[in-house]
């Protein structure tokens, strides 16, 4: 090989293996079963880097090793026939998340109602028909294929109540396993209780949404909840969650 093409080479693997640092990977599992370390150097993204964006395929994507070795899968195996809070004694199904875990982007809300409860899905009811409008509609991003949606509790609290602080204890750890395994470049916490989840402190919502906070390096926006928005249906509150959802779309293409 010609030593002007083995630099063009060399450059175009460099460039590649920056870009797959930026997406989250430390290493790359080799044929003979050991692994090569990415090295650390600079984090920003190169110009190239985010060109070649689109020809990493999610299979290749799914071949590499994250940073966090979880898998979704075996978050929800760990989680099993959940009965570590009184929660399971009322619920018809565990509704653990759905969408890619290979999103960009991940929706948490509270925890299932009645008809997440009957069908295993997060936010499919009245609540998640409007969920599904601000990110098809408002976002113009596809659900399923851009999105992953999860709760801090994955069983329903009868009555639709709030969960219980010692409820959200038990099932966040898998709610944070779920966000190491997914590394989104940003998360929307839904309403109050999945701010206060995420943050360890009680938030006021209505003064501190539309801001960004992080969770383990994660950019975190606080929104509205669906919820909560198709009861005070006012002009100003579907601005203000228009408004947060458009500084997620900037960060996303940041
Ligand atoms: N509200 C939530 O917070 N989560 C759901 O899954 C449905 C409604």
């Amino acid at each position: 090989m010609s030593t002007r093409k083995r630099s063009i080479l060399l450059r175009d693997l460099k460039n590649y293996l920056t870009f797959l640092k930026d997406y989250g990977y430390s290493e790359i599992p080799s044929e003979l079963g050991s692994t090569l370390k990415i090295q650390s150097g600079t984090n920003k993204k190169s110009n190239y880097s985010i060109g070649i964006d689109k020809r990493l395929n999610m299979e290749t994507k799914q071949k590499l090793t994250k940073k966090s070795n979880i898998r979704i899968e075996e978050v929800r195996e760990e989680l099993g026939d959940c009965t570590r809070c009184n929660l399971h004694k009322d619920r018809k199904t565990i509704v653990f998340g759905s969408g890619n875990p290979n999103a960009d982007l991940v929706f948490v809300g509270e925890g299932p109602g009645a008809d997440e409860d009957e069908q295993g899905f997060p936010f499919v009811g009245r609540a998640g028909k409007k969920l599904t409008e601000i990110i098809e509609k408002g976002m113009n991003l596809n659900r399923e294929k851009d999105t992953y949606i999860c709760n801090i509790v994955k069983c329903r609290p009868p009555n639709n109540r709030d969960p219980k602080p010692d409820e959200i204890t038990a099932c966040k750890p898998f709610l944070i396993k779920q966000l190491q395994a997914i590394q989104p470049k940003a998360i929307v916490a839904l309403g109050k209780p999945a701010a206060s989840t995420l943050l360890g402190r009680t938030v006021p919502i209505m003064k501190e949404r539309g801001n960004w906070y992080e969770y383990e390096g994660i950019p975190l926006m606080l929104t509205l909840h669906p919820a909560y928005l198709l009861r005070a249906y006012t002009i100003e509150n579907r601005r203000n969650v228009m408004n947060d959802m458009n500084k997620v779309l900037k960060k996303l293409k940041q």
